[in-house]
């Protein structure tokens, strides 16, 4: 059995388990950390930051760092708040997001950041990367200019024999989420379904389906991210 540890989070007491991650330990515990890159039970990517807390006094990110016993973790304050603003400018610099006309509008994580942190205006100049559209496979279009590079598509969608779908091709500023075309050519219905549903921007969209959920009714539309810790842990 694991043993349980007690730690703290901006002071409030919480229980975990020795040795979990603590953006998990925190979820249990009812406290919001953010994450974009993350997924329970997934090997941690830690690509994003967007969860970069301090650790018993050093910044860390909650997904990749376990819980012990005594911890000490700072999340909701005004500079790890100003932190977790800046990465998500930063993400909306990088790319080409253009929410009005993306389908994931008001289903997008990063959105929901923007919104959280009330971003306006950027502090970082636009990179105006210019990646082509895949649209070639039968189920997905590929809009590659809203990928943050997270990694879930390459850890979660897979074949039968274990082979990722989506990967990653390049390095730098050439970096780009690619999908394999022989494989995408038997991905089934559901397996479709869950790489849009798991990417946490617009970047792999359904085809055939769009623009199925009106306007208003989506996920963030009806709660901002983070008040419903069940939200964020597909
Ligand atoms: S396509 Fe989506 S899920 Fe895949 S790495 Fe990019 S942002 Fe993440």
């Amino acid at each position: 059995m694991s043993e349980i540890v007690k730690f703290t989070i901006d002071g409030k007491e919480c229980q975990g388990k020795k040795g979990q991650l603590i953006v998990d330990a925190a979820a249990d515990n009812g406290v919001y950390i953010p994450v974009l890159c993350h997924m329970r039970d997934l090997i941690p990517a830690g690509s994003c930051r967007i969860c970069t807390t301090k650790v018993n006094g050093r910044y860390m990110a909650a997904c990749t760092t376990p819980v012990d016993e005594g911890t000490v973790v700072e999340n909701d304050t005004p500079e790890l708040l100003d932190i977790r603003k800046a990465i998500v400018e930063m993400l909306f610099v990088e790319g080409n997001h253009f929410c009005p006309s993306c389908e994931k509008s008001g289903n997008c994580d990063l959105q929901a950041l923007g919104y959280k942190y009330q971003m306006m205006a950027p502090r970082f100049p636009y990179a105006f990367e210019r990646r082509e559209l895949e649209a070639s496979t039968p189920k997905i279009f590929l809009e590659k200019n809203r990928c943050i590079f997270c990694k879930r598509c390459v850890r979660v969608i897979k074949d039968d024999q274990g082979r990722s779908v989506f990967a990653f091709k390049g390095r730098g500023k050439t970096l780009q989420i690619n999908i394999d075309k022989k494989l995408a050519a038997n991905l089934s219905d559901e397996m479709a379904k869950k790489a849009m549903d798991i990417c946490p921007v617009g970047a792999i969209l359904r085809k055939e389906v769009g623009f199925v959920e009106p306007i208003g009714t989506k996920k963030y539309d009806h709660k901002p991210i983070g008040s419903d810790l069940k939200n964020i842990y597909q």
